[in-house]
């Protein structure tokens, strides 16, 4: 063997930029940082370029402060990253649409993309599909613990010609999995008015701001169904979200006769992020507590009360229709979570802004590159400025 895999890891200081070190450092020998990047957290790249050593550093707001020398800054710096020539894999932990552009570069350079940033493939599924086809190479791995678990269940079974990224052939049915959030078994009314403090106490995953959220409102759940269609394949009426609140199945694959496959571990990200590193092997390692069915007991599962999470059902008719109308979506969803962090917007809020930016943009059909940002963009105004 070579040497160790360079990975670029985009979102180094993250929650799962944090988890990816943790991962990395039982792995020396097969695995190093060869660039990393973060938004505006100095401190902590510091600490983690310290460690690591990378030989491209990246901080896109940098604040106008003069950089350690060979550090990079700026947007263009998670591109140079993704496409560096030590890097064979980029693990994007950036969170949002800010990503798309470095997961584009990487796939076009026929890079691994370990795939945490999901609204890159909400935004840009066909385009990254386009660009996977063309590299002759580049492919997108996801991290997320139930397109991970979706992979995991499909062994074997990816590959060929069909559509999608990893297509598959022989499924009847996803089956993934939601925690439910903090509001699973609130009534409705009280949903609508819920605190911030109550939407960021997560009942089973230790997450990034925006994605806990995401979790609460079910965005995150509709993000994912758009995302397991992008990466498979499969149509949209064949996945189903099953509320499951002990997040000990991940998601489950149904067959063509009828036999259901599920994968099942504790709740932590380091498993989903080592399977993407090694994938298709599998590395050992001992650095996640055991699982123990007596002590996770009992699994439940329950429907979806779609009346009192009204986002998930939007999300699903905007990758449904198709277009730009996802990046709609999921701009319009970044734009009203971030008013609802910081105080400008009930929880309530985020539906309503989501449906009014769909009703407005939603129908906008080009897929390149200008014209999604350009949705984007759109979306945001409109949200910013909805009352
Ligand atoms: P965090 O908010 O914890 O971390 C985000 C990272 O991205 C930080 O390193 C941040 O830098 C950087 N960043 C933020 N904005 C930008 C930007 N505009 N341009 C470049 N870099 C930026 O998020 P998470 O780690 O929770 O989530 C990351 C992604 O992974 C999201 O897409 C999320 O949906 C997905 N994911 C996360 C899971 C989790 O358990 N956390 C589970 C499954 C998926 P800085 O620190 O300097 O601000
Ligand atoms: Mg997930």
């Amino acid at each position: 063997m070579s040497g160790p895999t360079g990975i670029a890891l985009l979102g180094a200081t993250g929650s799962i930029g944090e988890t990816a070190q943790r991962v990395v450092s039982r792995h020396p020998d097969r695995f190093r940082f060869a660039a990393m990047t973060a938004h505006g957290n100095r401190p902590a790249l510091e600490i983690a370029a310290a460690r690591w050593k990378p030989s491209l550093v990246g901080l896109v707001n940098g604040g106008g402060a003069p950089l350690p020398a060979g550090w990079c800054h700026g947007r263009e710096c998670l591109v140079q990253a993704a496409t560096h020539p030590d890097a064979a894999i980029v693990l994007n932990a950036v969170v949002g649409a800010a990503g798309l552009e470095a997961t584009l570069a990487a796939v076009s350079a026929g890079k691994r993309v370990a795939l945490a940033n999901k609204e890159s493939l909400v935004v840009g599924g066909a385009l990254m599909e386009r660009a996977a086809r063309a590299s002759g190479g580049g492919q997108v791995v996801p991290v997320d613990s139930e397109h991970s678990a979706l992979l995991q269940c499909l062994a074997g079974r990816v590959g060929g010609d069909g559509p999608g990224l990893l297509p598959v052939a022989g499924v009847r049915r996803f089956i993934i999995t939601a925690s439910g959030g903090p509001f699973r078994a609130w009534e409705s009314e009280r949903i609508r008015g819920a605190r911030l403090e109550d939407a960021l106490n997560h009942p089973t995953w230790s997450m990034g701001r925006k994605i806990t959220v995401d979790s609460a409102s079910l965005a995150n759940k509709a993000l994912e169904v758009i995302e397991a269609h992008v990466l498979f394949g499969v149509p949209y009426d064949r996945i189903e979200v099953v509320v499951h609140p002990q997040s000990i199945v991940h998601s489950m694959v149904e067959f063509e006769d009828g036999s259901v496959i599920a994968q099942l571990g504790v709740p932590s990200m380091e498993l989903p992020v080592l399977y993407a590193l090694g994938y298709p092997d599998r590395l050992e390692d001992h650095g996640v507590p055991r699982f123990d069915p007596v002590a996770s007991s009992p699994l439940t599962f329950e429907p979806v009360r779609h009346d009192a999470f009204p986002t998930l059902g939007l999300g699903v008719a905007a990758g449904r229709r198709g277009g730009a109308a996802p990046a709609v979506f999921n701009a319009a969803n970044e734009a009203a979570v971030s008013r609802f962090l910081d105080g400008s917007l009930s929880f309530g809020g985020i539906p309503g802004a989501i449906e009014s930016a769909l009703t407005r943009l939603g129908d906008r059909s080009g897929d390149d590159l200008p014209a999604l940002l350009a949705a984007d963009a759109a979306a945001r105004i409109l949200v910013q400025e909805f009352r």
